[in-house]
């Protein structure tokens, strides 16, 4: 996958693209990052990026033709790919979407600063406008790495073992299951028996129901009747 992501403030970005899980991917040719200053797009002498409102109000929106136009000198015709604006008033980043975008050869992350962007960039080049959460940042960067980081666990190769990915919260459609590591015990605080034993139905079935009475203490908006066992609405009606 090619992510291309538009910004003001592209060193942001440094430590990000160079560190952990997603500095390996892009070592290892699994994920590219082009990080384009949309600054580079904008006209004149001082390259301005944005401009008052009209009618009115507070800030600053960022001008149309620098974003525009850097999307069109990014965008890869022969991938397919799109095109997101990170805004909060796009719909709600959750793992399905993350699953659906890392089936796309190209994902071009526009991040907004200021009071926003011009509405015409959303007109004539955005696909899709995505927000990470309920609340209002100080631009699309963090939202950009936000969509990364989960798209990127999709992809072949990110993750170790794809196994963990299949059982993260949200894919398995529950929360997931507490984890223990050594030391046995710690500050008086022992780890379930049920995962000493070595008995795999034993762990499996633990596990299985921790996820369950955790998403339904927590989450129970997640709950899906049609996915679960008999067993498993056995085990919730216990718990309701
Ligand atoms: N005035 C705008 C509003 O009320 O919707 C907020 C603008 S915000 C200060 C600047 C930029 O941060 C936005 O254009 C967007 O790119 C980004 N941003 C802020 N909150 C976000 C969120 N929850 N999800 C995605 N992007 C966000």
């Amino acid at each position: 996958m090619r992510v291309t992501i538009l910004t003001l403030f592209p060193q942001i970005f440094r430590g990000f693209l160079e560190e952990s899980l997603i500095g390996k991917a892009v070592e290892q040719g699994l994920l590219k990052v082009d990080v384009v200053d949309i600054r580079g797009y904008a006209s004149g002498k001082h390259r301005v990026t944005d401009d008052t409102p009209f009618g009115g109000g507070v800030g600053m929106v960022l001008k149309p033709e620098p974003v525009v136009e850097a999307v069109e000198a990014h965008r890869l015709e022969k991938l397919k790919g799109r095109a997101v604006l990170l805004t909060p008033r796009g719909e709600l980043f959750s793992q399905p979407m993350a699953r659906e975008l890392s089936a796309f050869q190209q994902l071009l992350l526009i991040c907004g600063r200021y009071e926003g962007v011009d509405e015409r960039v959303t007109k004539l080049v955005v696909d899709q406008e995505i927000s990470i959460g309920d609340y209002v940042l100080m631009g699309g960067e963090v939202a950009a790495m936000v969509v990364v980081e989960a798209v990127a666990r999709y992809l072949p190769g990110v993750v170790g073992d794809p196994d963990s990915v299949a059982e993260d919260s949200f894919s398995s459609g529950l929360l997931k299951y507490p984890q223990y590591t050594r030391p046995r015990e710690y500050r008086g605080l022992e780890v379930p028996e049920a995962l000493l034993e070595g008995d795999h139905r034993k762990i499996e079935r633990w596990r299985r129901r921790e996820a369950l009475r955790l998403t339904l203490e927590r989450r129970p908006d997640l709950i899906r009747p049609d996915r679960l066992s008999s067993e498993d609405l056995e085990f919730l009606k216990g718990h309701l």
